[in-house]
């Protein structure tokens, strides 16, 4: 059968433009936790407002040396990506930066920042991507309630799990600062009839997957 020419052959996730400009006074090393949270709610708060996703950021960093590796913003709006969750796109360019699927390749040990807990397909992916640590901001339902985003089924044990497959888990990390920005989501989207992108985008519903 021949392949319909229009069948799609690749799809791209990539960070909006405007992520540069965020960057040009980012030092190259993040020393501490909380400089490297402070990245991320950064992002996420210029991220929904620029239109391109939800209030979701994430970036990559090596845990010993602070070195900057990616840095990830949510693209579902702006892909049209369903995917195109913060900690996919850092995971992965990530990887393409280090040029291995593996982030623990060679012994390294690098982290992945985000500020909340990932969603059910984002806590996959995070699995699967040889971080050694996850670094969040919060991990309650503070999020679902203050943005009407859905995790999807996250397991009870979500922190035992990573624990169990080598990856620590740091919570609570600069956490009142994520529900700011959450909140100022939210406020943004009661002004400004911003859409909250749906899982099924003709329901015109409310609830939306997170990251
Ligand atoms: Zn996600």
């Amino acid at each position: 059968m021949p392949v319909p020419a229009d069948l799609a052959r690749s799809f791209t996730i990539s960070l909006p433009a405007w992520v540069e400009e965020e960057l040009a006074d980012v030092p190259a090393v993040l020393a501490t936790r909380q400089d490297r949270m402070a990245l991320v709610h950064r992002l996420a708060g210029r991220n929904f407002r620029e239109g391109d996703g939800g209030p979701f950021a994430a970036v990559v960093v090596d845990t010993d040396s602070g070195e900057l590796v990616s840095v990830g913003v949510n693209v579902v709006l702006s892909t049209g990506i369903s995917s195109g969750h913060a900690e996919v796109t850092a995971l992965g360019l990530a990887q393409v930066g280090t040029g291995s699927w593996d982030l623990g390749a060679g012994g390294a040990r690098r982290e992945l920042v985000v500020n909340w807990r990932p969603c059910a397909q984002c806590y996959g992916a995070t699995l699967w991507s040889g971080v050694r640590t996850l670094v969040v901001a919060g991990s309650g339902p503070e999020l679902e309630e203050i943005t009407g985003f859905d995790e999807g089924p996250v397991r009870e044990d979500w922190a035992e799990q990573f624990q169990a497959r080598g990856i620590d888990v740091v919570t609570d990390v600069l956490r009142e600062e994520a529900l700011e920005v959450y909140r100022a989501y939210a406020t943004h989207v009661a002004a400004t009839g911003a859409v909250v992108y749906n899982a099924r985008a003709d329901t015109g519903g409310d609830t939306g997957s997170d990251g």
